[in-house]
């Protein structure tokens, strides 16, 4: 499948919908999840279009990962969760539901639940905007 630059991610990039944004830099943008899958999910883009992992660039892929790994090291100094699940999923059929490649940071707890992909309700506005700027202030 061609890469759709409608997509919902190429819109944020573009700045065509608003986002929670917790880091940029040259390669990536990095927001949270506005159907989060537990308190602190975050998401990690790069500016490259590519649909999934098969269709991105090794160079992107480096950046993409290690700024991953960055805003995941924030996201655990805020939350101190008990671990952190790292997801990205490629195709439909894997639960992928936005075709612009992304990495999910979701935090975890011992005994907490995670709730199926794709079946979280709407986040709270203003407490995504809080958390965004929690983590962006350990960037
Ligand atoms: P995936 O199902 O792996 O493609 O993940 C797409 C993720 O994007 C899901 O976790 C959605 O909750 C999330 N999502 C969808 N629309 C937006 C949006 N406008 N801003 C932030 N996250 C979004």
């Amino acid at each position: 499948m061609a890469y759709d630059p409608e997509n919902i991610f190429a819109k944020i990039l573009r700045g065509e919908l608003p986002a929670h944004k917790v880091y940029e830099d040259a390669h990536v943008f990095s927001f949270m999840d506005i159907f989060p899958q537990g308190k602190g999910h975050t998401l990690v883009i790069p500016k490259a279009p590519a649909e999934n992992l098969f269709d991105l660039p090794g160079d992107a892929l480096a950046n993409l990962i290690q700024a991953t790994q960055k805003v995941s090291v924030a996201v655990r100094d805020v939350f101190e969760p008990d671990g952190v699940l790292i997801a990205q999923f490629n195709g439909a059929a894997a639960g992928q539901t936005v075709f612009h490649i992304h990495f999910h940071i979701i935090p975890r707890w011992e005994g907490d639940a995670l709730p199926g992909h794709g079946h979280t309700g709407r986040g709270d506005d203003a407490e995504l905007a809080v958390m965004a700027k929690e983590i962006a202030a350990k960037l």
